[in-house]
């Protein structure tokens, strides 16, 4: 069951302008600059499902790129569909779990908070 808290959510909400946030049932805390998680984007208008290459570059990303609405899919994911209209991916909480930028998941980096 430790696992499946791992990649459970327990809140999710958005920080700031530029900062989405994950509170996990575990306890552990995950923030990700928006931008970041735009250009991750998983679907497959992002990322070659051949190749696994990814499409979208940060130049075509704009700085002030928002969720303007999150949409939970199943119990596996949330769907964000994006201010420059962009609503295809799906992000697995698995996938945004893994994608965790902290310290502790990234390995002994020094914090840049
Ligand atoms: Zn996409
Ligand atoms: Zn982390």
């Amino acid at each position: 069951m430790e696992d499946q808290g791992r990649v459970t959510p327990a809140e999710i909400r958005q920080v700031d302008e530029q900062t989405f946030g994950i509170t996990w049932q575990d306890g552990h805390k995950s923030k990700y600059p928006c931008d970041l998680l735009r250009l991750s984007c998983p679907c497959a208008a992002c990322v070659d499902e051949l190749t696994g290459k990814r499409q979208v570059t940060p130049d075509a990303i704009p700085k002030d790129i928002h969720p303007l609405r999150i949409q939970s899919v199943g119990r596996y994911g949330i769907q964000i569909r994006w201010s420059d209209q962009h609503s295809t991916g799906i992000y697995t909480f698995d996938f945004l779990r893994e994608l965790c930028l902290c310290t502790v998941c990234k390995g002994g980096e020094k914090c840049q908070n």
